[in-house]
């Protein structure tokens, strides 16, 4: 497996792929892989002649500077993980390969980032859609593989693709999920032992929110998984039903309109986010 650092070496990789007529998948992360990471890699294996995952943690998307500080680097155990999955190079740039300078660029996506983690995290989803151009332009992919985990980020990421003409195939993949049902993400290492317990019931929260639609209002869904969370100690930033395609926030469920239910939480000082579709 290649170990890509610098923009020179890696546009030269992957000039020489090109030219041989193979197909480039990629995989975006932030490292500290686990098992929904690892299944996208597979995919990525599976659909193309080269596979490249891409590490960095990005520090443009975080507005928050202890959860940027405090996010988990595991470079050593990823590269292992991605060699075993077949990964054939892996692009690992540090931050100042990446940013020279502070990038004058940003974007606006519209509604798209102003509501749930947009509302909640301003400027995040311009640092996402300035690192995600970046690496399409470094690495130039065919396909690109994202996980449905960051529902948002999907949409935002699409809606890039469409605007700007990126001649890249995204994929969204299903949510990979720990046995007692919470998503996995790099985050959950940051959780002891009672906040790990705890955190199961995220999902369990979003699974009696969704059977629950169409049988009672949404405000009153909302009141009792807030107080249920509670109970777990468990902090409520939002649960919102949304339209699927617009990320518009509904009032009311209807059968008939594809939607997701979306949630963003505080487990002590960790913020996790998960997604079912309804
Ligand atoms: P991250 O390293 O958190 O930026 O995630 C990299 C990619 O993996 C993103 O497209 C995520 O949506 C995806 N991902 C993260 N967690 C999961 C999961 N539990 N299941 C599926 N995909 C995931």
């Amino acid at each position: 497996m290649q170990i890509l650092k610098d923009v020179a070496s890696t546009r030269r990789f992957i000039q020489t792929q090109k030219q041989a007529g193979k197909t480039i998948g990629l995989v975006p992360t932030m490292g500290a892989l686990h098992a929904g990471h690892l299944n996208l890699v597979s995919q990525c294996v599976a659909e193309n002649n080269v596979a490249v995952a891409s590490i960095f943690v990005n520090p443009i998307q975080f507005n928050n500077a202890t959860d940027l500080a405090k996010y988990p680097r595991t470079l050593a155990a990823d590269t292992a993980l991605l060699k075993d999955a077949g990964c054939h190079a892996v692009f690992c740039p540090d931050a100042e390969t990446m940013y020279q300078h502070k990038p004058i660029v940003s974007l606006d996506f519209g509604l798209l980032d102003k509501v749930l983690e947009g509302e909640f995290r301003p400027g995040h989803f311009s640092g996402v859609g300035v690192v995600v151009s970046k690496l399409f332009n470094i690495l130039q992919p065919d396909v690109a593989y994202f996980g449905q985990k960051d529902f948002q980020q999907f949409l935002i990421i699409k809606q890039l693709v469409d605007d700007l003409n990126f001649p890249v195939k995204l994929i969204c993949a299903d949510i990979v999920r720990e046995a007692d049902g919470l998503a996995m993400s790099s985050r959950n290492q940051r959780l002891n032992h009672e906040a790990r317990i705890q955190a199961a019931s995220i999902y369990k929260m979003l699974q009696s929110s969704a059977r629950q639609l169409g049988i009672k209002n949404f405000e009153v869904i909302k009141q009792e998984a807030e107080a249920e969370l509670e109970r777990q100690g468990i902090r409520l930033e939002y649960l919102a039903l949304a339209d699927r395609h617009t990320l518009k926030t509904l009032e009311t469920f209807s059968p008939a309109a594809p939607s997701v239910l979306l949630v963003a939480v505080y487990v002590g000082d960790v913020r996790l986010i998960d997604n079912i579709l309804v």
